[in-house]
């Protein structure tokens, strides 16, 4: 594995409908992949090729290649009913931009666990609460993530220059990314603006393409 790839990763923005390519260093070795609307999935062996190629990584010896689906959650949906809740990926709590779920299959999981204890007490008569918990604490982000996911997905070319040449724009994505900052403060930023920016993402979502 090249020296390059030790501090670097990469994110390839703007090629893949709904989704992205990476290439994530692991010690031993490269993470290398490409994510997309279910509708795109017979493409995906030639966008991970050209990914390869571009990064001069040797397609050919790829290991272990697999594809999965994200499961997304439809926002209301039922995630909890009688003595069943479901969390992280059975509750389809992935976070539609970056296809992440492992924080939100924590946060769930925490959020479940205080339910059930609440209910094996005897101070609440189902698990309902986790649901409303999940709504309140998770969903809101999540949404929003889906808005930006759905804005710039419809249109990516608009926003790569802010991504390329926007210090601010840049140092924004690098906050989410590490986690130090959400999808809702990022977007609050807008301020007045913000009913525009929900315009454009509602306007982007195109019914049906989901998978
Ligand atoms: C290729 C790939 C890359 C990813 N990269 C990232 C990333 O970089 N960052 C990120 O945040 N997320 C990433 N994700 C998503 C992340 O892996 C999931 O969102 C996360 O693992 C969800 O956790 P979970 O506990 O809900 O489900 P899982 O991790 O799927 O755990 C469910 C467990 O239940 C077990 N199980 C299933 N059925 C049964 C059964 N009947 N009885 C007993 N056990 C059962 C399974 O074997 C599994 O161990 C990635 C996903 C994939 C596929």
């Amino acid at each position: 594995m090249s020296d390059y790839w030790d501090k670097t990763i990469a994110l390839d923005l703007g090629g893949l409908p709904g989704g992205y390519g990476w290439v994530f260093p692991k010690g031993e070795h490269l993470n290398v992949g490409v994510g997309s609307w279910k509708y795109y999935g017979s493409n995906l062996r030639r966008k991970l090729a050209e990914l390869c190629a571009r990064y001069r990584l040797p397609y050919d010896s790829l290991e272990n290649l697999r594809g999965h689906r994200l499961p997304l959650r439809v926002p209301g949906s039922t995630i909890a009913g009688g003595p069943v809740l479901l969390v992280g990926d059975a509750a389809g709590l992935i976070d539609p931009l970056s296809g992440e779920g492992i924080h939100s299959a924590f946060r769930s999981a925490a959020l479940a666990a205080r339910s059930i204890d609440s209910y094996l007490r005897g101070e609440s008569d189902d698990l309902s609460n986790y649901q409303r918990a999940v709504d309140r604490r998770i969903m809101p982000d999540l949404i929003v993530s889906h808005q930006l996911q759905d804005a710039f997905h419809r249109m990516p070319t608009p926003y790569m220059p802010f991504l390329r040449y926007s210090n601010r724009f840049w140092e924004a994505f690098c906050l989410l990314i590490r986690g130090e900052s959400d999808y809702r403060g990022l977007v609050a930023k807008l301020g007045p603006l913000r009913p525009i920016f929900d315009l454009i993402a509602s306007a982007s979502r195109v019914g049906g393409r989901r998978g």
